[in-house]
């Protein structure tokens, strides 16, 4: 399909070669034309009139001159175009035909002289510069023929029609000679041409395969480029992960760490996550090295390139602030920070503020496209982490008010027990009361029997304290708070509440509680909640049974702390439901809520423990849950409430 467009020019391009070279070989021939010519004159001196002889020498000589002018021309010629080459060639071959026709005016000395060995001399110098022509003038074939036709014809044809069988061969030989010359004219011709095509293809080749392998050395350098930048992609993304995926308390130290794999990766001393709020740019987190700049500092937007960045609404880097119009940017004046990158961050469809890293030092390599698409990546993570912990504290808000309600709840499905509860000191009270009265009344009482009297008064109305008490204490609402406790001492703050609810429902509640068990770190009230939710759903349980009604409350060391377990000899659990517990608003009682469980479940998997339920061997059923011993559990930060 190519071979039209690309043999045309390497045609021209042969062209061009043939005539450098018949214009290289020229001045050779001319100079021995030059000089045989006056020989030749200068043999036929005594025979040829003078005028004559000069003559014909004079434009022999002339023509001769004008080539070698052309030669001289030509090596001083300035474009190598097309146009001029054929010029140079057509130039030349006129100039060769005028002297091929001047040799040829040899004819003169011919007739002139009569004597046979004059014109054999004669013959054998035209013979010669006839071959000697095919040697220097055949690149331009047609160059030649325009020489070597009018140098010979003319004599050839006046010897061939002499009446003379000697000239008349000799004429035939001349015939021959042009033939010959021409045949091997014609033959070096070709040969110099086929080999001008060889070498120009040779060197188009080479030229081929030498763009060939700088396109194959690009090839490969990009390719390397390419290399390396994937190995720095996966090397970065291998960075990120770990940031990431290290488990640590809090979403602030995931930050903290990012922000010092930033200044590591990218070269940068400082790294900072900021809030943006109007015109009002905020640090909230950042890595200085010498600590001149920390959380809660606040700096004008207009002040920052974060503005920038916030504007781009994606990554914007620079290496250099100082060696561009930056430097009459309000944060270079002012800081003078000459390297920086930063990303948008995004909470949710908010913009929050920016995840940027800087320097005072300009940085010497500029940010690859892996850099930035790195910052984007560690923006969004970001991000993410704070719309989570955002949404965290909201759930979290909402599950504490939900465990207080569920509190207040139980309390009110307790509230005739303890109404009962209350009510019993109080009648005691007031029938102590009026038995002492009544004792006044009839005369003087006895100091020790008054005393006992107002001393059980007392101790009825401590108890009516300590349940009013116990009932404030239960129904308050407060933040999740640790404390290192010992399992009997929870207990024995909500004993009344079990012992009413039992009590009431004619329930047998025993307690088995392991001696020297470890402290537990614990929310007091969070883990009574959990108990009361049990030991309620236990009274619930045996509500059916018809013989005697009996709870175990048990505590004991296990291989994951202490395990406490209620049991009850209720109905159990049907195996169906029990794959459905615990689960949120799951209730088979008709004014139940369906939450005690899981809120139950919630609050001890945020102590770090388990909660689950078993049949027993006999009738009932058994809610077990555990609780890590306080030396072997980290402080939490927050409970996390979740149903
Ligand atoms: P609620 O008590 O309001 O129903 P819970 O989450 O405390 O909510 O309990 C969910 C359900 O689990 C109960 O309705 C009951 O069917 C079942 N359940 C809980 N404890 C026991 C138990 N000890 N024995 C049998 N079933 C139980």
């Amino acid at each position: 399909m190519n071979a039209a467009p690309t043999a045309k020019p390497l045609a021209r391009r042969i062209f061009t070669e043939q005539v450098r070279l018949l214009y290289v070989q020229a001045p050779l021939g001319t100079i021995a034309s030059l000089l045989i010519a006056p020989l030749l004159a200068l043999v036929h001196w005594d025979i040829v009139p003078h005028a004559i002889l000069l003559g014909w020498l004079g434009l022999l000589e002339a023509t001769v001159l004008a080539r070698l002018a052309l030669i001289a021309a030509f090596r001083r010629r300035d474009a190598d175009t097309d146009v001029d080459t054929e010029r140079w060639a057509r130039r030349y071959t006129w100039a060769c035909a005028a002297s091929g026709a001047c040799w040829g005016g040899c004819i003169v000395l011919l007739i002139l002289t009569p004597s046979l060995v004059y014109q054999s001399f004669t013959a054998l110098v035209l013979g010669g510069v006839l071959m000697g022509g095919v040697l220097t003038m055949t690149p331009v074939l047609v160059t030649y023929v325009a020489y070597a036709l009018p140098l010979s014809l003319p004599p050839v044809l006046w010897l061939l029609l002499q009446d003379n069988p000697l000239r008349a061969t000799m004429g035939a030989t001349g015939i021959l000679y042009l033939l010959l010359a021409l045949g091997t004219a014609q033959h070096y011709h070709q040969t110099l041409v086929r080999s001008l095509r060889l070498a120009l293809e040779n060197a188009g080749l080479a030229q081929s395969f030498a763009a060939a392998k700088e396109q194959a050395e690009a090839g490969n350098q990009q390719l390397a480029e390419q290399q390396a930048a994937l190995r720095g992609s996966v090397e970065a993304m291998r960075e990120l992960y770990e940031v990431i995926s290290t488990p640590r308390r809090h979403p602030i130290d995931q930050v903290q760490a990012m922000l010092a794999m930033g200044c590591q990766r990218f070269g940068l001393a400082i790294g900072i996550l900021s809030h943006v709020e109007a015109d009002r740019y905020e640090i909230v987190q950042a890595i200085t090295p010498g600590g001149e700049i920390g959380p809660g500092d606040i700096f004008a937007l207009d002040d920052t390139y974060c503005r920038d960045t916030l504007r781009a609404k994606e990554p914007l880097g620079f290496e250099h602030a100082s060696a561009s119009d930056r430097r009459r940017h309000p944060c270079y004046l002012k800081l003078k920070l000459e390297a920086y990158l930063g990303a948008p961050v995004r909470v949710g469809e908010h913009v929050y503020g920016t995840l940027n890293f800087s320097s005072f030092r300009p940085r010497s390599a500029p940010f690859t496209t892996v850099d930035r698409e790195l910052i984007q990546l560690m923006a969004r993570w970001v991000g993410s982490a704070l719309e989570q912990e955002r949404m965290t504290a909201t759930a979290q808000r909402q599950q504490t008010l939900l465990a207080h309600a569920s509190r207040l709840n139980t309390l009110g499905e307790m509230a005739s027990g303890l109404a009962h509860e209350i009510n019993q000191p109080i009648t005691a009270i007031s029938l102590y009361a009026e038995t002492g009265l009544a004792r006044l009344r009839n005369g003087p009482i006895d100091p020790a029997e008054l005393r006992e009297t107002l001393e059980k008064i007392a101790a009825q109305s401590t108890r009516t304290h300590a349940i009013i008490q116990q009932v404030r204490h239960f129904a308050r609402q407060s933040k999740p708070q640790y404390l290192t406790v010992r399992v009997s001492a929870l207990l024995d703050d909500i004993a009344d509440f079990l012992d009413m609810e039992t009590r009431r429902h004619h329930v047998h509640l025993r307690q088995d509680i392991g001696p020297d068990l470890p402290p537990v770190l614990a929310d007091p009230l969070q883990i009574q909640q959990v108990i009361l939710n049990l030991v309620r759903n236990a009274v619930d349980a045996t509500g059916t049974v018809d013989g005697p009604r009996a709870i175990l409350l048990s505590a004991h060391l296990g291989p994951d702390g202490v395990e406490l377990a209620i049991q009850d000899n209720g109905p159990g659990l049907d195996p169906n439901l029990l794959r459905q517990l615990p689960h949120p608003f799951f209730t088979t009682k008709p004014d139940g809520l369906g939450l005690g469980l899981s809120i139950s479940q919630s609050i001890v998997e945020a102590h770090g423990g388990r909660l689950w339920a078993t049949p027993n061997r006999g009738a009932g059923a058994t809610f077990h849950f555990t609780l890590p011993a306080a030396t072997r559990l980290h402080r939490p930060e927050r409970v996390e409430v979740t149903l």
